[in-house]
């Protein structure tokens, strides 16, 4: 297999086999360099090198599920849970608009006292307060709860599929399965949604044949947007002494999605900055073209621990977009100061 003409080829349209794709996640130099040179290729001619902030309010770490990996998850007494009420997180929102976001990600644990009618509320506060796209990441619920967020003005849905791997899904989540997660997905997408999906490399009894099904996943569902992070261990869970994934293959993931997703949004994600923070840039040119800052109080954010992170400093929320853009506009980038729709949600308008 000649990996320049694979890589030229998906470039101009074809969609790789999974063993295509495998190849690619196993190439080294000098073939890596050619795939990132390709990935920043496709971003600059399809998002003219801008890239989009999106300010995420982690609203609640209460969770119903048992994810093996998941600091959050239910069985960990160890951690002190915390819900905002509807109004602080209005409140959160304002904040961030004034520091200039125009997408909100509202994410929290599969946490059921926000009820269908909580989160309406919420979404309709959110949106009074000027053109904000609203991105909802609270885990499986009821197609009635989607569809009447969707009709509350909600515009996105991030429901990663974490893993392809059917066994190692429901082996990861024994209080649920990935037809479940899938159902999800679908039913999102046909209530008109963009929707963000994605998953980790890394996970234990993950091979690289399941990160080349995980990519190709993402192509038959035609998503909007695809956050893909390496697992990180926490060391109250199932996993806490598995190893943690490789920010590498992280990288060339992403690449290699762009080259066959060429529209959608992909954000360096944040579990990628937390291992290093130059793999954070590096993603930034080799296909990523998002980014998500955490923009809750402090006091919230240090108890919102998916995994161990260092949160540094404490800063305002402008003052943190503002180093966020510094840092962009260092790397040769523009920010963007649009909502960042999907390119293909904004064709079909
Ligand atoms: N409950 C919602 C859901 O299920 O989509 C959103 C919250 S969940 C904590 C957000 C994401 O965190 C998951 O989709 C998963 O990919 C990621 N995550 C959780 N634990 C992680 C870990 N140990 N390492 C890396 N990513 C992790």
């Amino acid at each position: 297999m000649n990996i320049y003409n694979l890589i030229d080829d998906i470039c101009q349209g074809y969609t790789p086999t999974k063993e295509e794709v495998e190849a690619l996640l196993c190439t080294y130099e000098p073939y890596n360099s050619y795939l990132f040179s390709a990935a920043q290729a496709i971003t600059k001619k399809y998002h003219d090198n801008i890239i989009h902030i999106r300010g995420i309010i982690e609203f609640s770490n209460y969770c119903r599920c048992s994810c093996a990996y998941c600091g959050l998850n239910a069985a960990n007494k160890k951690l002190k849970r915390y819900r905002m009420e509807p109004k602080e997180i209005v409140e959160t929102a304002k904040e961030a608009y004034d520091a200039g976001y125009r997408t909100l990600v509202l994410q929290s644990g599969e946490d059921l006292w926000y009820t269908r009618e909580k989160i309406s509320e919420i979404i309709k506060g959110i949106k009074s307060i000027g053109d904000i796209a609203i991105t909802l990441s609270v885990g499986e619920r009821d197609y009635e709860d989607y569809k009447q967020w969707r009709k509350d003005g909600a515009d996105r849905f991030l429901l990663k599929h974490e893993t392809i791997n059917e066994n190692l899904y429901n082996k990861l989540h024994t209080h649920s399965n990935l037809e479940n997660r899938i159902r999800c997905l679908n039913n999102l997408k046909e209530l008109g949604y963009q929707v963000g999906d994605g998953f980790m490399v890394g996970l234990p009894g993950q091979t690289l044949g399941d990160i080349a099904e995980d990519i190709l996943f993402l192509n038959r569902l035609d998503v909007d947007m695809a956050g893909i992070g390496p697992f990180i261990p926490h060391p109250h869970t199932e996993l806490k002494s598995a190893e943690a994934g490789s920010n590498e293959m992280t990288i060339k993931a992403v690449a290699i999605t762009r080259l066959i997703l060429k529209k959608v949004h992909l954000p360096a994600t944040t579990a990628l900055w937390t291992l290093n923070t130059e793999d954070g840039k590096k993603a930034f040119d080799s296909g990523a073209n998002v980014v998500m800052l955490k923009v809750e109080p402090y006091k919230y954010r240090r108890l919102y621990e998916i995994y161990p992170k260092n949160l540094g400093n404490e800063n305002s929320i402008k003052q943190e977009r503002l180093r966020m853009e510094e840092l962009i506009l260092s790397l040769g980038k523009q920010v963007a100061q649009d909502r960042g729709d999907s390119i293909k949600f904004l064709e079909g308008q």
